[in-house]
């Protein structure tokens, strides 16, 4: 089968920029994405073997010019011997895309190998996001070898210098005109092998367990924020670095506060009489209770502001505000002596003819008399 010109399998023009052919080359990784491709993973990795070639010769500008000149004619010498170098379909090759786009910021040398990342779900109470808490997490995940300290082999002496790259890491491969150099395929890029693997691990150097970590969630952590632990991700492969743990922070519901940002919201409930005279009433804050002063003649959505009453702020040092909104309540159950005392009350009202005592009443119907009249 003749193959498929390079601009084509990216679906970019002859004139497309470097960040065009990147772009489509992310686009088209994604889709190839073995993750995304279970059930036909056979035909998405050529595909993507091909889209990945076209990539990296678009990529390169001798390689670029040569193949513009030249077409696949370029590169046909070795190309069949070449086409193992492009490695493992699911593990190095994907790393060392996302690395690129995603920035990871990895030795290249060493992604192939370095372990994965973790996320750890962790759910908190408000009291522990707004003050802080150190929390016991336990993650299944891998850890280094203890028999063979990650190297894999029973012995250190087994470890020996790879035959093929000498200890490299590397070889040189002839791709057409150029020299090129790829991953060793025997040692994947390690530069050692082992002789006889370490029977804990099969040689892998690290083994599955559930590991049991402290995590110091620091004050004012909310719900969406994340906390990286370098290094306490799975380990790597045969002694290569681990990933990193994410901590991803969820904040429970409270039963009287709602959060906003640093400030937090409560309501509180108060009677007519208290809300009429005026008096102190208890509010909760996080620390504790304090007293409030409600003014005579308070209504119902009045707000009062507590200062520094709400959640330090994960960044700095300034602290939110509580605010606590005014609910007044209509009385429910109430005894004889009670209802008495309101109608009473009531009766006192029919004869405030100006409506002194119900201001907004009064303008309220003032109002709709002059809409109907
Ligand atoms: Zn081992
Ligand atoms: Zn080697």
């Amino acid at each position: 089968m003749a193959k498929k010109d390079y601009y084509e399998t990216l679906g970019v023009s002859k004139s497309a920029s470097e960040s065009e052919i990147k772009k489509a080359y992310k686009r088209l990784a994604m889709k190839y994405h073995p993750d995304k491709n279970q059930d036909n993973k056979a035909e998405a990795e050529a595909k993507f073997k091909e889209v990945k070639e076209a990539y990296e010769i678009l990529t390169d500008p001798q390689k670029k010019a040569a193949y513009d000149q030249y077409g696949h004619a370029a590169f046909e010498q070795g190309q069949s011997g070449g086409a193992g170098g492009f490695g493992g379909f699911a593990g190095g090759v994907f790393d060392d895309i996302f690395s690129d786009f995603f920035g990871g910021g990895r030795g290249r040398s060493q992604t192939a190998s370095r372990g994965n990342d973790l996320q750890y779900n962790i759910t908190l109470t408000l009291d522990e996001a707004a003050a802080g808490v150190s929390k016991e997490i336990k993650v299944p995940t891998w850890v280094s070898c203890d028999t063979c300290h990650g190297q894999g082999a029973e012995k250190s002496s087994d470890v020996v210098t790879c035959n093929t790259c000498h200890g490299a890491g590397a070889v040189q491969m002839r791709q057409g005109f150029f020299a090129v150099q790829q991953e060793c395929p025997t040692c994947h890029g390690r530069g050692k092998v082992v002789k006889n693997p370490c029977k804990k691990c099969h040689g892998e150097g690290r083994i599955q367990k559930t590991k049991t970590l402290s995590v110091t969630i620091p004050a004012g952590v909310d719900t969406g924020n994340r906390i990286r632990l370098s290094g306490e991700g799975e380990a790597g492969l045969n002694g290569a670095p681990a990933g990193d743990l994410y901590v991803q922070v969820q904040v429970k519901q409270h039963d009287i506060f709602e959060r906003d940002g640093t400030n937090l919201h409560c309501e509180i409930p108060i009677n007519i009489a208290l809300a009429s005279l005026g008096g102190e009433v208890e509010v909760p804050t996080l620390n504790g209770k304090v007293s409030l002063t409600i003014p005579a003649e308070t209504q119902t959505g009045k707000m009062f502001r507590l200062r520094g009453k709400g959640v330090k702020s994960l960044r700095g040092s300034t602290i939110g505000d509580l605010y606590c909104h005014v609910v007044v309540e209509t009385p429910v159950n109430l005894t004889s002596k009670q209802k008495e005392l309101l109608k009473e009350l009531g009766e006192s009202f029919k004869a405030d003819k100006n409506s002194k005592h119900s201001p907004k009443e009064k303008s309220f119907f003032d109002k709709v008399k002059k809409f109907f009249g």
